[in-house]
């Protein structure tokens, strides 16, 4: 049994992340599972600075008492494992040389969280409209999911159903899409819990259908609410002394930043100093908040 925290390297993890980390640790320390962590870096535009950010990241995680079991897995070493993912679909498997502007304008309406289900232009073409397109445009690669209803359950949001669309495995560029890099990781690294953002919740079903195709089972999810500034946007780097280094600016050593995600989480009084092993006795999922969490970094100075 394995829980994991997957972060992408693209800013220093601001206090939401972290808090979303701190719940991964209980929810999987608690339970008497390994954590594991992986550094979702498959974002090329980003990779020569992804590395240093990632690497911040872990001492961060480590500087407010997170330990996880065994090396990061780094998304980047893993491309012979997507491509044989991908063979394993095989005929689920298509190409689509669809523009973004062409599936907007072909769409019905758009779905919540902006998601816009896949019309199914390039199902059916044969090879000679294939051979065509293929000259226009490289292709990306999707999976034909015949709008398959899959149904997960969540900690805190209980059963949640979803239509699958044929959603993108491969993009055009040629890097492997986040919902195929995240199933093919967590079957890889025996991943039964899943702890993240609510911003994801929606792509679960997805996720699920996917993890079954490729011979696993479901893991179970816990989407926790994320942070969001006093306007109600979700929290960023532009809101202030968001990040440990940040906060350390101004005065909070990191078990101090833990005190606050901890009293943040309904687990401690404010100014409390803690280790996570002594939060594991207050823990109960069942009692953590079901809001956003609200930061004003203003209040932090
Ligand atoms: N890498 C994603 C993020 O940092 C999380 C993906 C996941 O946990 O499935 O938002």
């Amino acid at each position: 049994m394995t829980g994991r925290f997957a972060p992408s390297p693209t800013s220093a993890l601001h206090l939401g992340n972290l808090r979303t980390a701190l719940v991964a640790w209980l929810m999987a320390r608690s339970s008497g599972r390994r954590l594991v962590l992986r550094i979702e870096d498959l974002d090329t535009q980003r990779v020569a600075a992804a590395a240093g950010i990632a690497r911040r990241q872990v001492a961060d995680l480590a500087a407010i008492g997170l330990d996880f079991d065994g090396e990061p897995l780094w998304q980047s070493t893993r491309a012979d494992a997507y491509a044989a993912a991908l063979f394993r679909l095989g005929p689920l498997v298509y190409e689509c040389y669809c523009t973004r502007r062409e599936i907007a304008e072909a769409a019905v309406a758009p779905h919540a969280a902006g998601h816009r289900p896949y019309p199914g232009t390039c199902r059916e073409l044969d090879e000679a409209e294939r051979a065509r397109r293929r000259a226009i445009r490289p292709p990306a690669l999707r999976v034909r999911a015949d709008a398959a209803v899959a149904t997960v359950h969540d900690e805190w949001a209980g059963a949640v159903s979803g239509v699958v669309d044929d959603f993108v495995l491969v993009r055009n560029d040629g890097v492997p899409a986040y919902n195929l890099a995240v199933v093919v990781d967590d079957l890889a690294q025996g991943v039964d819990q899943v702890v993240r953002g609510d911003d994801l919740l929606a792509s679960s079903p997805r996720q699920a259908w996917l993890s079954l195709q490729l011979g696993g089972t479901t893991p179970g999810y816990a989407h926790v609410p994320l942070a969001v500034n006093p306007a109600g946007a979700r929290l960023a780097k532009r809101d202030g002394a968001v990040s440990l280094a940040d906060l350390a600016g101004v005065g909070w050593s990191a078990p101090a930043v833990l005190g606050l995600l901890a009293t943040s989480l309904g687990l401690a009084a404010p100014g409390e100093l803690l280790t996570p092993g002594r939060l594991l006795a207050r823990f109960d999922p069942a009692v953590l908040p079901r809001t956003p969490w609200v930061v004003d970094p203003a209040q932090l100075v």
